[in-house]
C-alpha cells in the first residue's frame, strides 16, 4: 500500500483517485470543492480539507488540474507540493497544461531534489472511470520507471514520450490532430450528403478507403453508422467543444513559441471558438458536423 496524496477531484481527478484506492492504496484527497471531497470519501479515498495534510506522508503525489496557473501555484506556491513534500516523493502531473509550464514546474521539482513526471491523459471521463486513460508521460527515465506502476492502475496504455514537458507536447499535437480530422470527417459527410449520398453507404465506403480515420470509423460526428458516438444522443460529451477548443489554443501557442507552421490547427481552433461562441461549449466536439452541414439553427442549442 502506497501513500497517494490526490490534488484535484474533478471529473477525471474523481475517478482516477477512486481506482487508485480501489487498488489498495492509502488515497489522501483533496480538492478546493467540498462536493468534491465527499464523493472521493464515498468512493474509498480518504477525503482531508487542507492541501497540506495530503502531502504531508504521502510516497506519491499525483494531481489533476484544470490548467497550468492551477498546478504551478499548487507545486511552487508557499505551502504547495514543492516545499511541502518529503524527500523521495513521487511528483505526477496528468493535467493538460502549457509545455512552458510543465516544464518550469519540472524544473522547480527536480531542482529541489524530486522526481517529477507530466502525465496527461488522452481518454475522457468514461475511460477516467474505467482506469482505461491512455498517459503520455514526459520526465526523466527513473521518474517514469517509478511512475509507471502507478500509471497502470489507472490506464490502458503509458507511453513515454521524452523529457520533462515532453508529455504535454504529445497529448496537444495528438489533440491537434484530432480537431482537424474531426472537421474533415464532417466535411465529408456534409458534401454527401449535399451530393444525395446516403450517409451510411457513405461511412461504409470512406471506412474502407484512404479517408478512413477515427474520427470517422470510432466516432462518427454522423447519427447511425457507430451507435455509441455522442452524434446519437444529441452530441451530449464524450469530450466537450470546450475542452477541445483549451486543447487547439495550447497547440497554437506552441506553435507560435516554437516556429512550427500549424494553418490548419490555426483553422480548426478558429471554427471551434466560432463554434463555441454560438453557445455550444458544452456539446461534444463532433457536433461541430451541425456547424458545417448547415443545421446547427435547427439544434436549440445556440442561446
Ligand atoms: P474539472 O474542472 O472537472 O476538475 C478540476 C478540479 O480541480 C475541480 O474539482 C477543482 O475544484 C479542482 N481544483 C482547482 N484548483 C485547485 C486547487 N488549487 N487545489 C485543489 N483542487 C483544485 O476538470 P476535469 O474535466 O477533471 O479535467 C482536469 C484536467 O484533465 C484538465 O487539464 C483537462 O484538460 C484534462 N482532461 C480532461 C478530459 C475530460 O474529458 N474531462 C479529458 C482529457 C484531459
Amino acid at each position: 500500500m502506497t501513500a497517494i496524496a490526490f490534488i484535484g477531484l474533478g471529473n477525471m481527478g474523481g475517478g482516477m483517485a477512486a481506482n487508485l484506492a480501489k487498488a489498495g492504496h492509502d488515497v489522501r484527497a483533496f480538492d478546493l470543492s467540498e462536493a468534491a471531497r465527499k464523493k472521493a470519501g464515498e468512493q474509498g479515498c480518504n477525503p482531508v480539507d487542507r492541501m497540506e495534510d495530503a502531502i504531508s506522508g504521502a510516497e506519491v503525489v499525483v494531481s489533476m488540474l484544470p490548467a497550468g496557473k492551477h498546478v504551478r501555484s499548487v507545486y511552487e506556491n508557499e505551502g504547495g507540493v514543492i516545499e511541502l513534500a518529503g524527500e523521495g516523493t513521487l511528483l505526477i502531473d496528468c493535467s493538460t497544461i502549457d509545455v512552458q509550464s510543465a516544464r518550469a514546474v519540472g524544473e522547480a521539482a527536480a531542482q529541489a531534489g524530486f522526481l517529477m513526471v507530466d502525465a496527461p491523459v488522452s481518454g475522457g471521463v468514461a475511460a477516467a472511470d474505467g482506469g482505461t486513460l491512455t498517459f503520455m508521460v514526459g520526465g526523466p527515465e527513473e521518474a517514469f520507471g517509478k511512475a509507471e506502476p502507478i500509471l497502470d492502475i489507472m490506464g490502458k496504455a503509458v507511453i513515454r514520450a521524452g523529457e520533462s514537458g515532453a508529455g504535454q507536447a504529445a497529448k496537444i499535437c495528438n489533440n491537434m490532430l484530432l480537431g482537424i480530422s474531426m472537421i474533415g470527417t464532417c466535411e465529408a459527410f456534409a458534401l454527401a450528403k449535399k451530393l444525395g449520398l446516403d450517409p451510411q453507404n457513405f461511412f461504409d465506403i470512406a471506412s474502407q478507403a484512404s479517408g478512413q480515420c477515427w474520427s470517422l470509423t470510432a466516432y462518427c460526428p454522423e447519427p447511425g453508422p457507430v451507435p455509441a458516438a455522442p452524434s446519437n444522443r444529441d452530441y451530449n460529451p464524450g469530450f466537450a467543444v470546450a475542452m477541445m477548443l483549451k486543447d487547439l489554443k495550447l497547440a497554437q501557442e506552441a506553435a507560435s513559441a516554437n516556429g512550427a507552421s500549424t494553418p490548419m490547427g490555426a483553422q480548426a481552433e478558429a471554427l471551434y471558438a466560432m463554434f463555441d461562441a454560438l453557445g455550444a461549449g458544452n456539446k461534444d466536439f463532433s457536433g461541430i458536423m451541425k456547424l458545417l452541414d448547415g443545421s446547427l439553427s435547427e439544434s436549440g442549442w445556440t442561446g
